[in-house]
């Protein structure tokens, strides 16, 4: 008897790298009913778009999606955050099949048993133990929790997702295991706020590899520790229990990396942001932090004309942004999300005062960025490799100090022989303001 073919599902995944993670839950789960994933609409029986629902221009993006595989294919399911909100998803497009909301992989898989009829034969070998990344293979990302408890008056991803919900340590770690086994030499933790992990589950004690972790946010980076590879934690709030994590950073057990969402510097606007985590020390821990390890990176992101900004608060952001040399920045416009409760806020910031502030913002920062850049011109450093560049006979790296696809990189020439995931110290010849050049430096 001929097997009939399998049934293919094309996924298109929008938004952050958590929307990224629960695209890469579902295709795990597609591959093990032996679906296939098709890499284009047309080979595709049904099209799963994720969606991101964070911003106004990001539910665009999701909704032009939507609109270009129904065009494209016809057989379309929407999931992700913007899931939540069916109503906005059926009144643009009444064609879409199914429509479910963040991380609801259940009802994902349930919408396409119903459209798609499952394969008889599962092969459930076909999937590695670490599952299905879309990530390159060299890096991953670790997701350890859901939703959050704070509620910050810009942000809806409470609403979307729900307050945090921590997976237990010993799956983390386990995880995490998996996908070293598998060949991952970057971990990169994600969640809506690392530093809150556990709170939820009371710190709940738990058992890997025969050594007892509490599901904390330290523990975690302990465990993670050991497993020989870099660690990378993004989307960290300054609670002062993060200090603890620096002597990890100081041993080489943790990347010296942060990701720091600080959105904002000054008092009053933080205070109408209501963000989490008291700022009033943040400069001179920052300083403590980096005396204790030197070559720690700083990313954070930053939001300019927050309703009720002044001049004078922008300016404050802006010295901030110089004394804490903030590595490496993402500012955005604040934008009018709908359902944010900062849309009630008095005080909306003109839309070209705005342009202005972040026009300023990205100048300062460019300036903070190229001189570090410039004082790594002359070192040694690991750097990560991820692939081919444009430029025949040269590679992208990366440093310790750059995550993938949100910071810079390393162009390394006379390369060859060197694949994507490999480690080598290079040495940096020269700089621009964001990225670095540099060869092997057993070259010299
Ligand atoms: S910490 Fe604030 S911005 Fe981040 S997800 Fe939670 S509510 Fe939103």
């Amino acid at each position: 008897m001929v097997a009939s073919p399998a049934p293919k599902v094309g996924i298109v995944s929008l938004g952050c790298p958590k929307a990224l993670v629960d695209s890469e839950r579902i295709v795990t789960r597609l591959r093990a009913e032996g679906y296939q994933i098709s890499p284009d609409y047309g080979g595709a029986d049904l099209v799963l778009v994720n969606t991101c629902g964070f911003l106004d221009s990001a539910r665009e993006e999701s909704l032009d999606a939507i609109g270009e595989a129904i065009e494209a294919n016809g057989k379309v399911i929407v999931t992700g955050c913007l899931g939540a909100e069916p109503e906005v998803i059926e009144a643009a497009h009444p064609k879409v099949l199914a429509v479910t909301g963040p991380h609801q992989y259940e009802q994902v898989m349930g919408a396409v048993h119903e459209h798609l009829t499952p394969p008889h034969n599962p092969h459930m070998d076909l999937v590695p133990e670490s599952g299905l990344r879309l990530t390159p293979r060299h890096y991953a990302y670790l997701k350890i929790s859901e939703g959050c408890n704070n509620r910050c008056s810009f942000c809806i991803i409470p609403k979307l997702r729900g307050d945090l919900a921590s997976r237990p340590i010993h799956h983390v770690l386990t995880e995490a295991e998996q996908l070293v086994r598998a060949g991952v030499k970057e971990l990169l933790v994600i969640s809506q706020d690392t530093s809150a992990y556990g709170l939820d589950v009371r710190y709940q004690r738990e058992t890997w590899r025969g050594d007892e972790y509490d599901t904390r946010f330290l523990d975690l980076a302990r465990g993670l520790g050991t497993l020989g590879v870099w660690t990378r934690m993004h989307y960290v709030y300054p609670y002062p229990h993060v200090d603890k994590v620096i002597p990890l950073m100081a041993e080489g057990l943790i990347t010296p990396y942060l990701d720091i969402p600080f959105q904002h510097a000054s008092a009053s606007v933080l205070k109408a942001m209501k963000r989490p985590a008291k700022q009033d020390r943040v400069l001179e821990r920052i300083q403590e932090w980096r005396r204790d390890v030197p070559d720690l990176a700083i990313r954070s992101t930053f939001i300019v004309g927050f309703p009720g900004e002044t001049e004078e608060d922008f300016e404050v952001l802006l010295d901030f942004v110089r004394e804490a040399k903030i590595d490496r920045a993402g500012c955005f416009k604040y934008e009018n999300v709908a359902h944010a409760d900062s849309r009630d806020l008095p005080g909306h910031v003109p839309e070209e005062v705005k342009e202005d502030r972040w026009r300023r913002f990205m100048e300062t920062q460019a300036g903070v960025s190229a001189a570090r850049a410039a004082a790594q011109i002359g070192t040694v450093q690991d750097v990560i490799v991820d692939g081919p560049s444009e430029t025949e006979g040269e590679l992208i790296a990366r440093t310790r100090a750059d995550a993938p696809e949100v910071d810079g990189v390393v162009y390394l020439s006379n390369a060859d022989g060197l694949n994507a995931g490999d480690i080598v110290a290079a040495r940096i010849t020269d700089a621009d303001d964001y990225d670095l050049f540099g060869e092997p430096a057993e070259l010299n």
